[in-house]
């Protein structure tokens, strides 16, 4: 693992300040991750420690509990039927109940050249959250944000910016990044992709196409 969640977005998250949508990206690189896991828990004891310091009106002492127990977010909706195969060894639980079917009979819409999409259902709309595919070795379009963009790789991986980012991996990326993140060549790139605003393509090519930026 090599691209971890910034500490002020853990610290954003371990206080449940979070909206839905990146608070999911942060779980889902939390279920790859020790070491964020573990920066988690040194959070919730300064957070602990402040709390002693604060009026008690002021606070929920429940917060960093319920906080933590989104980890096990996993296990919260047994209703949701577990999908089959190629699925399952791909999306970490946390991703699962987002999914109401297998990965390959999710509803796949061309997004880019050489990019697929497929939506996630978040209760919050002001984020959107999507899968997206990227075939081996090609690009996504370039493109700048207007807003934030957090990705987590699931399976294979990309470059950008001379930046390797492999299965867990976390990158974000706000209006001062342009880039062109470019699928790994031995295999397709599967990400969770978390937008707060659509992005904006500068590309010759992506200005004609890119959907999945709106
Ligand atoms: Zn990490």
């Amino acid at each position: 693992m090599t691209h971890h969640v910034p500490t002020p977005l853990l610290f954003d998250f371990a206080t449940g300040a979070l909206p839905e949508g990146p608070a999911l990206a942060v779980t889902t690189h939390l279920s790859y991750c020790g070491e964020c896991h573990a920066a988690l828990l040194r959070l919730e004891e300064v957070g602990g420690a402040l709390l002693q310091t604060l009026e008690p009106a002021a606070v929920d002492s429940d917060l960093l509990s319920h906080t933590l127990a989104r980890l096990d977010e996993s296990d919260m909706d047994a209703s949701v039927a577990e999908p089959e195969g190629e699925t399952r060894g791909l999306l970490p639980p946390v991703l699962r109940p987002y999914l109401a079917t297998t990965l390959n009979g999710a509803r796949w819409r061309f997004a880019a050249r050489h990019v697929r999409e497929a939506r996630l259902p978040l209760a919050n709309t002001a984020h959107r959250a999507s899968l997206l595919r990227v075939a081996a070795g090609r690009p996504v379009p370039q493109h700048t944000h207007r807003g934030v963009e957090y990705t987590v790789v699931l399976s294979g991986g990309f470059t950008d910016r001379g930046q390797a980012y492999r299965m867990g991996d976390f990158c974000v990326a706000d209006p001062s990044v342009e880039h062109r993140p470019v699928a790994m060549a031995d295999a397709e790139c599967l990400c969770l992709a978390v937008l707060d605003a659509p992005v904006l393509p500068t590309g010759r090519i992506g200005r004609l196409i890119s959907p999945f930026l709106r």
